[in-house]
């Protein structure tokens, strides 16, 4: 099947925020493929955002396979126009008890899998002239300093670097890269960061001017802004949607 219509990948589709890109993208007739591990959890994505969805299951974390879940998709649908790099894993633990095992795997998915499936979807559309968008994610952890959370504050860093480094190299080339930085959102990752931790709970809500937590809609609606042409002349950007928590006092 070779469609005409723009074609979105989402990693991470099937749950929380990438569920809502996803949401966000079919509602606008965007074609889109979500991937992630759990089939399970896939199918149920699917069956909720309807035809215009279909799911990978791919460890990202194996970088050997991302190139073949690329060519997959090129080969079926004839082309990639969106790549959204959401897939992450956080985890909360004091710095001194994190093992160099532990910190490799958060950079592992957050980090090098982001550079290797961008780079995959990238190279497609140099070689085809397309007029590509990547949509990095972010973090409040990268804006300021959070305890317990190195490994998954350095990953988020370095995804803002590799935004600005992706943008300068590939803008000329008709290719936007921006990155999202969402502020505390209500999905199973928030919860279980905060929800045995009402200390921090009620911090993260605190230093938010507008008071309460978003919603995996609202890094939707700003992933859609970015992938449409109404965004053309952005790039390189790193976009807080956090009610107001980066700047927050
Ligand atoms: P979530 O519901 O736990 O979603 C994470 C998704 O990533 C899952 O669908 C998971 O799918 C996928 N994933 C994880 N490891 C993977 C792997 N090795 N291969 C393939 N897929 C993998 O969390 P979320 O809150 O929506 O987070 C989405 C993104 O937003 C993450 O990058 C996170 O760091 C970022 N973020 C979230 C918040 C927040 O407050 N929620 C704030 C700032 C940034 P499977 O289980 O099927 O593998």
């Amino acid at each position: 099947m070779k469609t005409k219509k723009k074609l979105a990948i989402v990693t991470g589709g099937g749950s929380g925020i990438g569920f809502a890109i996803a949401e966000a993208f079919v509602q606008s007739d965007i074609h889109t493929i979500i991937v992630g591990r759990d089939q399970e959890k896939l199918r149920a994505a699917c069956d909720r955002l309807g035809s215009n969805c279909n799911s990978i299951s791919c460890d990202l974390t194996q970088l050997d396979k991302i190139p073949s879940v690329v060519s997959g998709i090129i080969a079926e649908y004839g082309h990639i126009d969106i790549l959204v790099n959401n897939a992450g894993i956080n985890m909360k633990k004091a710095f001194i008890e994190v093992t160099d095992q532990d910190f490799q795997g958060i950079l592992q998915t957050n980090v090098t899998a982001v550079f290797s499936f961008s780079r995959e979807v990238v190279k497609h559309q140099l070689s085809k002239g397309i007029k590509g968008v990547v949509i990095n994610i972010s973090s409040m952890a990268s804006q300021y300093g959070i305890p317990k959370v190195i490994a998954y504050t350095a990953s988020k860093a370095a995804i803002e670097g590799m935004t600005r480094a992706m943008a300068t190299e590939l803008s000329p080339h008709g290719i936007r890269i921006n990155c999202i930085a969402p502020g505390f959102i209500a999905t199973d990752m928030s919860a279980r960061a905060l929800d045995a931790d009402p200390e921090r709970k009620s911090k993260a809500i605190g230093r938010t001017p507008m008071g309460y937590l978003g919603q995996p809609s609202d890094i939707g609606a700003a992933a859609l802004f970015l992938a449409s042409d109404t965004a053309k002349y952005i790039t390189g950007v790193i976009l807080p949607v956090d009610g107001g928590n980066a700047v927050g006092f």
